[in-house]
């Protein structure tokens, strides 16, 4: 143990620090004791745990709060970790997708995930391991991991390499090789980092019953699938090979499922404009054959890698100005419905890689993304503005989605600003009841830690409370006697307690 980060503890405690100065005036008190530099705070909390463990002191979230680093990264509640498959082709010949030797198609390098799983070799195990670690010395809890695959078009990847890299994936998690992907599922439900949700990027051309079947085998619990546009001209003469007709059926199939559904969309394709580019978002909310839960939107940047730059060179192709991006968004984000998750505005591709257009700004993405907040999901999250006192009220809103209905039920504050939990109920076009998400936001409580957070809207009984709630409405409105939630097999434990039972890849209860 570090004495001297000791004795800083030991003052924060004593001076009952409450703020960054309390915590700068202890350092630097302790420190010109000991004639030593100050100390990271991740070195600090370290000791801390190490203290707490050994029961010298007791937990004290305060102190907890002061000394992470990045408190943002878990304050929906649950840690995203982001691993990149290996280099693979994609049969897709997207003009405006990039293809650089060495790195999965779509991808470049530069981007800061790509040169994170570069340097170890997009090895999944190490990269589920190292971000585990890094995350533990920012001093955020990592017991529900969201596992994020990206990289090319999974659908398209060798089925051993998808088994492999997902098993592999979940041994990072329990520390240790299980024998074989079912297996490590199963242990997974009572590991230290318990995975909650897997999601892969794919293409609606590829999915089918038989694909939806071995997601399911693999766990996986989001899709994001490429749809890019609503308008098949655009998907023409963008050569992405499918038109919008895949997209609906692949949405209907994975919506009755009990996916989660993200679209990736993109702004400037060639034979759109700032007009359609609006209209499209509108449809994505009035038509029934879309509304995905989720929403990523990427203007179009132009890359020497990408075929587009030719057309561009040749002078057929005219990038978007920032004002007009900037219009777009604003407009964009006025339509976005309670219900749907802005994931991302804009990717992380450097800007020197960027030929020419509005995306090649390097702030772009915050003069974009953050000059106005819409009523999204992220939006509203709860995060540290939990309030003990504040009245939280149930809202329930229904709309017909891909030949079923959608129930989207939430706990909020009156005016719908703050949003606590949240939870979808599907009425499949089959006549099946099926729970696709529950989600409850803040920052992060450790599964069964027992520590009595106030500031905290997970673990108080709200994400239980939505579920009763669906249940009744599946049995008095919708007439059905059993419902189902697609669970990631982390969070099967948290349902089992509730009455519901594995039955195939899914939690499933009578009601
Ligand atoms: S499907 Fe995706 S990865 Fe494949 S070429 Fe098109 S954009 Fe690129
Ligand atoms: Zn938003």
């Amino acid at each position: 143990m570090n004495n001297f980060n000791e004795n800083i503890i030991r003052e924060l405690i004593k001076v009952k620090a409450d703020s960054p100065p309390d915590l700068a005036s202890a350092k630097r008190k302790i420190s010109k004791e000991n004639k030593s530099s100050f100390p990271t705070n991740i070195s600090l909390l370290k000791t801390y745990h190490e203290l707490l463990r050994d029961k010298s002191i007791g937990p004290s979230e305060k102190i907890e709060g002061l000394l992470k680093t990045r408190p943002v990264r878990s304050l929906s509640g649950i840690v995203n970790v982001a691993v990149l498959t290996k280099p693979y082709p994609c049969p897709g010949k997207c003009i405006f997708c990039p293809t650089e030797k060495g790195i999965p198609k779509s991808y470049l390098s530069g981007e800061p995930a790509v040169e994170r799983a570069k340097r170890l070799h997009f090895d999944p195990y190490l990269q589920v391991k190292k971000r585990i670690e890094m995350l533990e010395n920012e001093g955020h809890p990592t017991d529900k991991i969201e596992l994020r695959i990206i990289g090319g078009t999974w659908s398209f990847y060798p089925k051993k390499y998808q088994e492999w890299f997902i098993k592999k994936c979940f041994d990072a998690c329990l520390e240790k090789n299980a024998e074989n992907l079912k297996i490590a599922q199963r242990l997974n439900e009572k590991a230290r980092h318990r995975i909650i949700g897997v999601s892969i990027e794919t293409r609606p051309d590829f999915i089918n019953e038989k694909e939806i079947k071995h997601l399911r085998d693999l766990g996986i619990t989001m899709v994001e699938l490429g749809v890019q546009s609503t308008y098949n001209d655009v998907l023409k003469s963008s050569k992405r090979g499918h038109g919008i007709k895949k997209t609906i059926k692949a949405t209907k199939l994975l919506k009755d499922a009990g996916f989660k559904i993200l679209y990736q969309m993109m702004l400037n394709l060639p034979e759109s404009s700032p007009k359609r580019d609006e209209k499209m978002f509108e449809e994505l909310f009035s038509n029934p054959d879309f509304q995905p839960d989720l929403l990523k939107i990427y203007p179009c940047a132009l890359l020497k890698e990408a075929p587009l730059y030719k057309q561009w060179k040749k002078g057929k192709f005219h990038p978007y100005k920032a004002k007009q991006l900037e219009a777009i968004v604003k407009a964009i984000k006025k339509k976005i419905p309670y219900y749907v998750r802005i994931q991302r505005i804009t990717r992380d591709i450097p800007s020197q890689r960027i030929a020419a257009g509005a995306t090649k700004i390097s702030n772009l993405r915050q003069t974009i993304s953050g000059q106005s907040m819409c009523r999204c999901i992220r939006c509203r999250e709860i995060k540290e503005k939990y309030d003990r006192k504040e009245k939280v009220f149930l809202f329930k809103q229904e709309y017909p989605s891909s030949d079923g209905k959608e129930i989207f039920l939430s706990l909020e504050n009156k005016e719908r600003t703050k949003l606590y939990s949240l939870i979808r109920l599907r009425l499949s076009s089959e006549g099946k009841a099926i729970i696709r998400e529950l989600h409850t936001y803040g920052q992060l409580v450790s599964i069964g830690k027992g520590l009595k957070s106030n500031k905290s809207a997970q673990h108080k009984g709200m994400g239980k409370k939505l579920i009763k709630e669906a249940e009744k409405i599946a049995k008095k409105e919708f007439k059905v006697k059993k419902i189902a939630i697609i669970s990631g097999v982390g969070a099967r434990g948290y349902y089992r307690k509730l009455g519901y039972k594995l039955e195939d890849t899914y939690m499933v209860k009578n009601i």
